[in-house]
């Protein structure tokens, strides 16, 4: 058997640690990255917060001139539980099948695009490269379950204030294809329970003002409105992160076949496209509770307020930068909104322009699903391209002007929301 490059060993040693949810052997990772920064040489750093599996780590290549604004590379280490029995192979053994096909819990999401920036810069510092522009290759925990013990808090300190940050890399997804998803935003996660109260009383009498009717009106609304954002994403041909989803996802209530019920609730999973105003959403979900009747209200289990999305325009010369090593290496980029959420929306919603990119082309799409693999020639790949990219990146002088690269929120054509669905366009 051909010896294995020591880089994809050391993906796979990363692999096979438990950095698994709910319970995530963060220690040993930490311990992990500290011994690669150690042999890599870069400074290691970590803040802790209130609990152990609170805490942010990142590793620095300082640049000749740190008084410029850095960059961030950022990936989570946790991963999302597995089902063991519908694995081909112990999804964290990190097995190699004969066409070089490596099986992990993480391997794709996001485990990969950690290792391949630690990589891409041992690759670089060898080569001797000074960067012009301090480089953090951060490591955060909790992503998967929201990022509040991560990101989230890491973003609120002066630790990361310090860190000076002036643009951001995190994650994307793999595209079977051969070109490459780029993603410049993302939805916003409204996650909203109504619940309705009524007239209670026998099941065969005909009672006015009961919680069914009421409630029967939220749900005839959401899932009409859901009806035309799906026939807009069918007959438009967009991508998920161009329009918003509803979906009903609990009902509670109810106490016996044959009693009214006094009260019922409902909740909704709404991931709201940049493109229209959350103010709007907003003001649709007030009309709702007011049309369903007295006794209706509604509450957040999540609700994220960001929609910044990072301009992909010439005046960004972050993006002209990514944009310009991409066609140098002849890679082929889909710009589009990320469909659901990740860690990048706390950057920009800081003012940070922050792109999604994982480099894995040529793969199915198995972030969260049984047998998620990575092919090591597309890992591989995956590192020549940090290889190129960041460079162009860790270098842009000084003399270019920044400003027009912030994050900008767009306004969006969102009266269409709160009209009924039928009279839309
Ligand atoms: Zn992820």
């Amino acid at each position: 058997m051909a010896s294995e490059q020591p880089s994809v060993t050391r993906f796979r040693e990363y692999l096979r640690i438990k950095t698994v949810q709910p319970d995530p052997d963060y220690e040993t990772a930490i311990t992990w990255l500290q011994n690669q920064a150690k042999e890599i040489g870069l400074e290691f750093n970590i803040v802790r917060f209130n609990s152990t599996d609170s805490f942010t780590l990142w590793l620095t290549w300082l640049g000749s001139d740190p008084s410029l604004k850095s960059v961030l590379l950022n990936s989570h280490i946790d991963v999302v539980p597995v089902d063991p029995s519908k694995w081909t192979y112990d999804p964290f053994s990190a097995h190699k099948d004969e066409r070089g096909n490596i099986y992990a819990r993480g391997s794709q999401d996001m485990k990969c695009v950690g290792i391949q920036y630690l990589e891409a810069i041992r690759v670089l510092k060898a080569q001797g490269l000074v960067p012009l522009r301090t480089v953090h290759v951060s490591f955060v925990p909790d992503e998967e379950v929201g990022g509040l013990k991560g990101m989230l808090k890491f973003v609120q300190t002066e630790d990361f204030r310090k860190l000076n940050v002036g643009f951001g890399l995190d994650e994307g997804v793999a595209n079977p294809e051969d070109s490459f998803h780029l993603y410049y935003g993302e939805r916003a996660i409204w996650q909203v329970k109504y619940t309705t109260r009524g007239q209670t009383g026998h099941g065969s009498l005909l009672h006015e003002n009961t919680a069914a009717e009421k409630i029967h009106k939220i749900i005839n609304k959401m899932l009409a409105l859901r009806e035309s954002e799906k026939a807009r994403f069918k007959e438009n041909n967009l991508q998920l992160g161009d329009v918003t989803t509803i979906n009903m996802t609990m009902l509670g209530g109810g106490l016996q076949p044959n009693v009214v019920p006094p009260e019922l609730s409902v909740v909704f999973d709404i991931r709201v496209t940049p493109n229209w105003k959350l103010s709007d959403v907003e003001k649709m979900l007030n009309d709702l509770k007011e049309e369903a009747g007295s006794e209706t209200t509604y509450e957040f289990f999540q609700r994220s307020d960001v929609t910044a999305t990072t301009p992909l325009t010439d005046d960004n010369p972050w993006w002209v930068a990514f944009k310009a090593t991409a066609d140098s290496l002849g890679i082929t980029l889909n710009t589009a909104i990320f469909p659901a959420a990740t860690d990048s929306r706390y950057i920009r919603d800081l003012g940070i322009p922050c792109l999604g990119f994982s480099p894995m082309n040529n793969t199915p799409i198995l972030l969260h699903d049984h047998d998620e693999f990575l092919n090591e020639n597309v890992y591989l790949r995956g590192i020549e391209i940090y290889q190129a990219i960041l460079p162009n990146i860790i270098n842009l002088p000084k003399s270019l002007n920044f400003a027009s690269s912030l994050p900008t929120k767009i306004d969006g054509c969102v009266g269409a929301v709160i009209e009924t669905p039928k009279s839309r366009s």
